[in-house]
């Protein structure tokens, strides 16, 4: 009997830790050691999953801001990294344990470095008043079973979670109160730090400016921290607090300096989305989505859906392909991924050895489906090219799955050279310049008058001044 309350106790006791930053004894499902554990499990998810950028000027320069912001955070000790992770949309996030990461697709927007310590600092906050710890706790309902973004499982099953599409439980919604406080913590930091902490209600701006245009369904900033507009007020009503005559820093020539020249959209070592038609020039290959379908890319994949339908396209590697020949091959992948086959044949795609058959299994998140899927063989890997729907749709969607898959080809090494990512530059406005003047002659297509005044801090309707030095994305 003593043994159970003793027990109890210490149970109660350990749930429930004291927040760092309000310094209240609250409810917490996980402690600082399981926070640190889960930190370093997520981390390997996401240098694999998005990739690190690799410029190290760049990394240095961001580890050393977050790191001044963290030391005098309420949770100094912890082992914070900061990442720049090496993908295209606008985001930043914080996991558990002191892991910062910010996107490379964030940093065209950012006006100055205060902006930048800004939206670390706001991460920090998340992570030094729990929020994160709080999201991850609820999401994951304690059991801390974090199947994060795997939507690749190698060999188990190659594509039978859609749930996790998107990154699933690793971009935290946070409620409107976290997001406010995060606010305030951010300023506090940065200010702290010497840094300008009006940066804050100005990204914030930003953010709610590329919130007024942003596309639907892709994780960003937005989706996990909501509402960015209604909180501009609000920070700028703390400026009072946080703005001393010692927190003026904003080093604007030395963050556009550093930032100067980073891809912007798709890199190369990921593979190029343009319109419905993916590039990959380091794997040379390349395949034609059907028209109008959004092409979702990560490194491990890259799949496609017809907007608002469940009718999806995927094109991958086949891990440890196993069989003599592609007919095999192909068996056992689809076997194994809980597949059975109803039809098939040998055929030639792009010139290259394949399989082409139609299957039916599951899929978690789409049900039962019907999939066209080809396994097409090139050098030593073999990829697959497939397209699903539900079993009473499928016939229609194969109309455009079927040349889609056939559309696979390997890309000469002319080709391949030819493709080139988009990358930050900069461009001295002259009198007459307008967005769309400036966005014409980086050329057609690589960015719109809209995300260009954005880019700059402006409003969309506001035009640039002349003489000013403005960021601009040009053809590499
Ligand atoms: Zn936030």
């Amino acid at each position: 009997m003593r043994l159970t309350i003793a027990l109890l106790v210490t149970t109660v006791v350990a749930a429930c830790a004291t927040n760092p930053v309000t310094g209240k004894r609250e409810f917490n499902l996980m402690s600082e050691a399981e926070e640190l554990a889960i930190g370093q499990q997520v981390d390997a998810e996401v240098r694999r999953e998005m990739g690190v950028y690799q410029d190290t000027d760049l990394q240095r320069y961001v580890s050393d801001i977050g790191m001044r912001l963290a030391r005098d955070s309420h949770r100094p000790n912890l082992p914070w990294t900061f990442t720049v992770v090496d993908n295209a949309a606008i985001n930043a996030f914080a996991v558990p344990g002191g892991y910062v990461y910010i996107t490379r697709g964030i940093l065209p927007y950012l006006g100055d470095e205060s902006e930048l310590a800004g939206v670390l600092g706001h991460e920090i906050g998340h992570v030094t008043a729990r929020h994160a710890a709080q999201q991850y706790s609820r999401q994951a309902g304690g059991g801390l079973g974090l199947a994060i973004l795997s939507i690749f499982v190698p060999q188990a099953a190659p594509f039978t979670d859609l749930s996790s599409m998107g990154l699933g439980i690793l971009f935290l919604k946070y409620g409107r109160d976290d997001e406010l406080e995060a606010d305030r913590l951010g300023m506090e930091y940065a200010a702290h730090a010497g840094w300008d902490p009006s940066a804050v209600p100005r990204f914030l701006s930003t953010l709610a400016r590329v919130d007024a245009m942003s596309e639907r369904g892709v994780p960003n900033w937005l989706s996990t921290h909501p509402d960015p507009g209604s909180r501009v007020g609000e920070a700028e009503n703390l400026l009072p607090t946080y703005a001393t005559g010692a927190a003026t820093a904003r080093n604007r020539d030395e963050y556009l300096r550093t930032i100067e020249g980073i891809v912007v959209g798709d890199s190369l070592e990921q593979g190029i989305v343009r319109g419905s038609v993916f590039l990959h020039p380091m794997l040379r290959i390349g395949l034609d989505f059907p028209e109008g379908w959004e092409v979702f890319n990560s490194p491990e994949q890259v799949m496609a859906r017809e907007p608002g339908t469940q009718h999806y396209m995927l094109l991958q590697q086949v891990d440890q392909p196993r069989g003599r020949g592609i007919e095999e091959v192909a068996q056992n992948a689809m076997r194994s991924a809980g597949f059975s086959r109803l039809d098939g044949a040998p055929a030639r795609v792009g010139g290259l050895e394949a399989y082409i058959g139609t299957y039916r299994g599951s899929v978690s998140g789409a049900g039962r489906v019907l999939m066209r899927a080809a396994h097409i063989a090139m050098g030593r890997q073999v990829y697959v090219a497939a397209g699903f729907a539900p079993e009473a749709e499928f016939d229609r969607v194969d109309r455009v799955v079927e040349p889609a898959v056939r559309s696979f080809r390997e890309l000469s090494a002319s080709e391949a050279s030819r493709i080139r990512p988009n990358v930050l530059s900069f461009y001295t406005v002259r009198e007459g310049d307008s967005w769309q003047s400036i966005a014409q002659r980086a050329g057609q297509g690589i960015t719109s008058a809209a995300t260009l005044a954005i880019m700059n801090g402006y409003d969309v309707s506001t035009q640039p001044e002349a003489d000013e030095r403005v960021k601009v994305v040009v053809g590499g």
